[in-house]
């Protein structure tokens, strides 16, 4: 069955994305509709499943059926057999943190969802939390990153020497922070001078979950002296420590030690640093100690690059037109421009049809689509009020409270935006308002989205939300 699979998954992709991706995959077992394959290394699996998850599944429903699953077994790291709740990054894997508290279990956790199957991973141990694809070669500077690259680039040279410490680089979601950041750790590894550097990256999600583990298992001291061996932390996602005050307390710690000794840290978060909210001014001075870059949405020309760059990568041939068509349509961030060329790949793989210009607009309107036909004004009304912490009520009351104000001029937008409801419609179902209204509504928003970047950030949240709960 296995042989077969292959053949299908050949006959898609290029020789040379199938010799580096699916020679080394080995075939365990058939047991009934389940096939498991074992992989070399956690890597590996994350990024077949990254990128070629639809046809894997095309290839099992094939083979198999549409029952059919699909099971990956990792192979574990040799001198890591022993789940450590703190993932080490070392060059030779020769010192490995023995401090840690000994309690697994948050580290396995969440990281293998997939849209398509349920694994089963042997042992899921990771050796490494640097993605060692993210790299300086294939991140394509721009004027959108540019201050962000340099400085990244020059913490990578001299770690805990320039003046760029802490470095806190901020940008709005899928703009290439976690990207660069895993770059400089990537570099620094790399490096001759630096070797038996102990660099770490960690989200600062997994950092909250493992000082809570932690707590519950009494061995702060433990967490507190594994962070403190660190020569360069790369924590990202600082906004996810917002209103964790013991975890920042945690952190603030660690983070003048570090800095004190010499250290490297480097930060990334969604907003800029004043901006945090929630986040305890001690900290926040302290991150502007250093130097603070953002990111910006690329422009035309860098989407384009980086696209390509990223097919080259995969093996995989679009055409110009069809790359300028996704460009110049998607211009928010580079992961959904990512998505929409994964999909249409498979799409064009599954069909057997060649990616041209009419299928990514089929695509696209499609994924469109989806949002118009599923999302209704109740829907979005609802969003709206849970995110601003508000009554669906409030939204069609006559409240004129500032607050409710916007967040009932944001529902209507996305009413507007989403739904095929006429202005008059919508005013209707914001408590019989009438369509100048809705027209205002409209017009306010786009101010908002022009001059308010705190709103902005909102209304992009609020926005993602209803994308999301809608697929
Ligand atoms: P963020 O952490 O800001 O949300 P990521 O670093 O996860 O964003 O980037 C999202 C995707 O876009 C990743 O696949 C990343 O490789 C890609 N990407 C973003 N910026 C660049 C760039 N300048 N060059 C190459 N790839 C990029
Ligand atoms: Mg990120």
């Amino acid at each position: 069955v296995w042989q077969r699979c292959l053949e299908f998954v050949r006959s898609n992709i290029s020789e040379q994305a199938f010799t580096t991706w699916f020679n080394p995959i080995v075939p365990l077992r058939l047991n009934g509709t389940v096939l498991t394959i074992q992989v070399p290394s956690q890597y590996f699996y994350e990024y077949l499943e990254e990128h070629f998850v639809y046809l894997l599944r095309a290839a099992i429903d094939k083979e198999i059926g549409k029952n059919g699953r699909l099971e990956y077994s990792v192979i574990v790291d040799r001198g890591n057999e022993n789940n450590q709740p703190y993932t080490v990054n070392l060059p030779n894997g020769s010192k490995s943190s023995k401090t840690g508290p000994k309690k697994d279990g948050s580290e396995n956790q969440n990281n293998y969802t997939s849209p398509f199957y349920i694994q089963a991973i042997d042992k899921s141990v990771k050796n490494s939390n640097l993605n060692p694809n993210y790299t300086f070669e294939n991140y394509i500077e721009g004027d959108c990153n540019r201050l962000a690259r340099s400085a990244g680039f020059a913490v990578a040279q001299k770690p805990g020497i320039t003046s760029f410490n802490p470095l806190m680089l901020y940008g709005g979601v899928g703009l290439g922070k976690t990207h660069l950041v895993q770059a400089v750790g990537n570099e620094i590894l790399r490096k001759e001078d630096f070797t038996g550097k102990f660099v770490l990256y960690v989200s600062s999600e997994k950092f909250t979950n493992q000082f809570i583990e932690a707590l519950k298992a009494n061995q702060m001291r433990e967490f507190q002296n594994f962070y403190l061996q660190v020569d360069v932390l790369i924590i990202d996602d600082v906004q996810f420590l917002s209103g964790k005050e013991k975890t920042q307390e945690m952190f603030f710690h660690i983070f003048n030690h570090l800095h004190q000794s010499g250290k490297q840290i480097i930060m990334t978060s969604d907003c800029p640093p004043r901006e945090l909210k929630g986040l305890q001014e001690r900290l926040l001075s302290r991150f502007k100690w250093g130097l603070t870059a953002d990111l910006q949405t690329p422009d035309f020309e860098t989407r384009i690059a980086i696209i390509q760059k990223k097919m080259q990568a995969d093996g995989i041939n679009i055409p110009e037109d069809v790359l300028e068509y996704l460009a110049h349509t998607i211009d928010t961030n580079i992961r959904e421009l990512e998505g929409v060329l994964i999909s249409l790949i498979a799409h064009a793989s599954l069909v057997r049809q060649d990616i041209d210009v009419p299928l990514a607009k089929q695509i696209l309107k499609n994924i469109v689509h989806d949002i118009e036909t599923e999302v209704g004004i109740d829907f979005i009304q609802k969003t709206v009020a849970e995110y601003f912490k508000l009554k669906v009520e409030d939204l069609k009351a006559k409240t004129r409270k500032k607050e409710i104000v916007i967040a009932r001029q944001i529902a209507m937008y996305f009413s507007k935006e989403y739904t095929n409801h006429s202005l008059k419609s919508i005013g209707y179902h914001f408590g019989g308002r009438d369509h100048s209204t809705v027209i205002h509504a409209v017009q306010s928003v786009n101010d908002m989205l022009e001059k308010d970047n705190e709103l902005k950030q909102k209304i992009k949240d609020v926005n993602k939300q209803l994308k999301m709960t809608s697929r």
